[in-house]
């Protein structure tokens, strides 16, 4: 039976843990100290390392933790300095009496990649809950892919993105009025449940598919069931990836307040 446990570091970082027993795997570690400290107090033997991006707050614990415990490290061709194994799509890892299959998924990075074993996704910085991770060294055209890619797996898949954005990413969406159903209502009780399990240190992650059909603007534009359907009205003469494109953007020069 595996668990899942989020450590929460730097401003707004998770890192992920899965647990079997006594035997773990970390996700994106940059915190080597608190990692080395958690895995001691609870007694847990670390046997993997599962790297997403190039980012340094999602590899700065890396080397350090791959010395120490004498680990593999997987991760995609952009981390190959820090990998044992350097990994691609549909790879399958081997790990906790598991496997978790690789998905590429660039667009915030290029070769950027998620980890899932059903109904687990850990997708790194590509799907926030009611957002997406901005473009850096990929493309607009990448990002909506991906999503795309995230949208045809069953909305029961639990997803677990590496940062807090939730009350920012619905602060967009209210603040912009991007009500694709309709359902602003639903998006502002939402973000009020949010802010009340965030006052009492409870994570607004992980999260569903299936809610974020519901409150994402970014998993709503890309080939969905309601897109399918002509239930999200888009302005006129934009087509989704277009609105795709738009929000993205106003969402880069967003602020609050
Ligand atoms: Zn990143």
């Amino acid at each position: 039976m595996l668990k899942i446990i989020a450590i929460r570091t730097l401003i707004d970082n998770y890192i992920w843990l899965v647990l079997s027993g006594n035997n773990c795997l970390v996700i994106d570690p940059n915190n080597e100290p608190l990692i080395t400290k958690f895995l001691r107090f609870y007694k847990l033997h670390l046997v993997a390392i599962l790297i997403t991006h190039n980012h340094d707050d999602h590899t700065s614990g890396v080397s350090t933790l791959k010395n120490i415990y004498q680990v593999p490290v997987y991760g995609p061709k952009e981390t190959n300095y820090l990998n044992s194994y350097t990994i691609k799509n549909n790879n399958v890892i081997d790990v906790l009496q598991c496997k978790f299959t690789v998905l590429s998924l660039p667009g915030h990075t290029k070769y950027h990649v998620g980890y899932y074993h059903y109904p687990w996704l850990f997708c790194g910085d590509t799907l926030f809950s009611a957002g997406c991770g901005r473009i850096f060294n990929s493309s607009i055209e990448s990002m909506f892919n991906s999503l795309n890619k995230i949208n045809k797996l069953p909305s029961n898949t639990i997803i677990f993105p590496s940062h807090e954005y939730t009350i920012k990413n619905l602060d967009f969406i209210i603040t912009n009025n991007i009500t694709l159903l309709n359902n602003m209502f639903i998006i502002k009780y939402y973000r009020k449940m949010i802010k009340h399990m965030l006052l009492n240190k409870v994570p607004s992650l992980p999260t569903s598919l299936y809610l974020e059909r519901i409150i994402n603007p970014f998993i709503q534009c890309t080939n969905s069931f309601y897109y399918r359907n002509k239930l999200i009205k888009l302005p006129k003469n934009m087509n989704n990836f277009d609105y795709f494109k738009f929000l993205r953007n106003k969402k880069d020069v967003f602020k609050q307040g």
